[in-house]
C-alpha cells in the first residue's frame, strides 16, 4: 500500500517543518509527500520519502520555471508526480509531455506517480475507457512507475468515486499497463478504508486531506489495516 500526499501550492518551508513535527504514520505503509518545490529541502530533512509535483524531461536548459531530475536527486528527492489533472487543465500538459517527463525521471532513477483520469463530461458521454486508454498507453512500463487514477470530477470536489467505480477503472488501467494503481479524488479519513478495500486499489493519492498531519495519518492507518 502506498499513500501519497499532494500538497499542491500549499505550505512553505516553515509550515512543512511544522507538519512533519506532528506527523506519525504507521510504519507498515509506504508514505510519499509531494510539497511545493521551495519546501522540498525542508521536507527531505524529515527523513520521509519526498516527491516533487512535476519534473522536466531535460537535465538542464533554457526552460524557465522548470526543474530537472538531477536537481531533484541532488536535494534527496525520491520521485515526482507527473500529469496531474491541474497540470493538464491549466498548464497545457499533454499525454506526450507527461510521457516525456515520466521517461526522463525514471531514466534518472526517480520514482514516478503518473496521474490519469476522465473529466465529468467524458464519463457522461461514456468515454472513460477511451480516455484512460489514451492516457495510460503512452506511459513507460517501468518498475518504478505507479499510476494514479484520479477522476477529474472527484478532485477537490468532495465527490468520491464509489469503490465499485474505482475498482472497475483500476482493473481497466491494469489491463493496459500492469502497474500499481492509486485512487485519487476526495479521499478522506472516513472513506479511505472502503476504497482501499477494493482488490485493484493499491493505495491513494490524497490532496486536501494530506495537508493536516492528523487526517493524513488517519488515512495511512486505514491503509495499514489492509496491508
Ligand atoms: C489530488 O489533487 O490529487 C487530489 C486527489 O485532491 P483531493 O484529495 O483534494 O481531491
Amino acid at each position: 500500500m502506498l499513500i501519497a500526499g499532494n500538497w499542491k501550492m500549499f505550505k512553505g518551508p516553515t509550515a512543512t517543518r511544522e507538519f512533519f513535527a506532528s506527523f506519525s504514520p504507521p510504519a507498515s505503509v509506504d508514505v510519499v509527500i509531494a510539497p511545493p518545490y521551495v519546501s522540498l529541502a525542508a521536507a527531505v530533512e524529515s527523513g520521509g520519502t519526498i516527491y516533487a509535483q512535476n519534473v522536466h524531461w531535460a537535465d538542464e536548459g533554457a526552460f524557465t520555471g522548470e526543474i530537472s531530475s538531477p536537481m531533484l536527486r541532488e536535494l534527496g528527492v525520491a520521485g515526482a508526480i507527473v500529469g496531474h489533472s491541474e497540470r493538464r487543465q491549466y498548464f497545457g500538459e499533454t499525454d506526450e509531455t507527461v510521457a516525456e517527463r515520466a521517461e526522463a525521471a525514471l531514466a534518472a532513477g526517480l520514482g514516478v506517480i503518473a496521474c490519469v483520469g476522465e473529466l465529468e463530461e467524458e464519463r457522461e458521454r461514456g468515454e472513460t475507457e477511451n480516455v484512460l486508454r489514451r492516457q495510460v498507453s503512452v506511459l513507460p512500463d517501468d518498475e518504478r512507475l505507479v499510476v494514479a487514477y484520479e477522476p477529474v470530477w472527484a478532485i477537490g470536489t468532495g465527490k468520491t468515486a464509489t469503490p465499485e467505480l474505482a475498482q472497475e477503472a483500476h482493473a481497466f488501467v491494469k489491463s493496459i499497463l500492469d502497474r500499481p494503481v492509486l485512487y485519487g479524488g476526495s479521499v478522506k479519513p472516513d472513506n479511505a478504508a472502503e476504497l482501499l478495500a477494493e482488490p485493484d486499489v493499491d493505495g491513494a493519492l490524497v490532496g486536501g486531506a494530506s495537508l493536516d498531519p492528523d487526517s493524513f495519518a488517519a488515512i495511512c492507518r486505514a491503509a495499514s489495516s489492509r496491508s
